[in-house]
């Protein structure tokens, strides 16, 4: 199902709600990286959420909003429903993403058990028909947090690795290269193929896995926000939650279970947390690139 679009906030409102309904209350949430969100509450006493962003990123809340629709697909695992993406020419123009509202009572018995499952269920939900030409990628580009995240159609997943997350991302922190990393950079990425597997099956990833992009549901389980998803391998989805604290032991041990990770996983573990770290370089300046180097040097 695509994803209606709105010309106005009015206009996605009434066409949800009814003519009668208006915005009663507007209020900040925080927590967000890159955009702004609020809840909404109706007339009617409904709530909703909305994020916005400047008129000319609509392009974030539809690519976000195909990623969510990715999701909910699997049948896997929560996430809130998408009520819409839109434009409004109000307070200078602005584009916007709305959401079921999830406001968590707390979470269930068994949380991250349950969470584990549902995500390995996710991992291992048919994923073929979300990449055209290939195995590997997405039918449209997205975003890791504000940067392009390019989902060009690949048959292998070790050459999408390279070719289509860390070769992008190396490009925009060349600054922060001399000819010696260089020389390191280029010999890692052409051994890539010594370090990485191909899956046993493609998977549908949630793309940025970390703490902050898990919400409690509304029924107490966990749910995926935020994603930016591609088919690959799900090893990088359990890497990135490594990467920022991790999740409590029981959550490793009941995916595992459900989805035995093949030999070797730790050494990779770090070249794909290596994306996240450049984009967060590219993102966020020098602070993470000595773990950069760290990591290519290692290999
Ligand atoms: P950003 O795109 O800026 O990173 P997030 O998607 O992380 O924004 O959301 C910002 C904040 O809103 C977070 O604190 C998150 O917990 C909360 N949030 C996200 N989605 C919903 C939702 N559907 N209902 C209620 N709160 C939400």
């Amino acid at each position: 199902m695509t994803t209606p679009q709105f010309p106005s906030l009015e206009s996605a409102i009434h066409a949800l709600f009814g003519d009668e309904t208006e915005i009663e209350t507007t209020s900040r949430i925080s927590g967000g990286d890159i955009n702004d969100a609020y809840g909404l509450t109706m007339t009617g006493g409904s709530r909703i959420f909305m994020k916005t962003n400047a008129k000319e990123n609509i392009s974030f809340f539809t690519a976000e909003a195909a990623g969510l629709a990715a999701i909910a697909g699997t049948e896997a695992i929560g996430t809130p429903r998408i009520l819409g993406v839109g434009t409004d020419e109000g307070r200078g123009g602005y584009s916007f993403l709305l959401l079921e509202f999830i406001s968590a009572q707390g979470r269930s018995r068994h949380y991250w058990e349950n969470f584990a499952m549902q995500l390995a269920a996710m991992h291992r939900a048919p994923a073929t028909e979300l990449v055209l030409n290939g195995k590997y990628g997405f039918g449209s580009d997205n975003y890791i947090g504000s940067r392009r995240q390019i989902n060009r159609a690949h048959e292998s997943w070790i050459s999408f690795f390279r070719e289509c997350r860390l070769e992008p991302q190396f490009q925009s922190a060349a600054r922060y290269f001399d000819r010696d990393d260089w020389k390191k950079i280029g010999r890692f990425l052409d051994h890539i193929d010594e370090i990485l597997v191909e899956p046993e099956y493609p998977s549908l990833l949630h793309g940025d896995l970390w703490s902050g992009n898990v919400i409690v549901g509304n029924d107490g389980s966990a749910g995926l926000i935020d994603p930016a998803v591609y088919v690959g391998h799900a090893e990088a989805d359990i890497a990135m939650t490594e990467l920022f604290g991790g999740f409590p032991p029981v959550f490793y041990d009941t995916y595992k279970k459900a989805a035995p990770l093949q030999p070797g996983y730790e050494r990779r573990r770090d070249v794909y947390n290596l994306y996240h770290l450049l984009n967060h370089l590219n993102m966020f300046g020098r602070t993470y690139l000595p773990e950069v180097k760290y990591i290519v040097g290692r290999q």
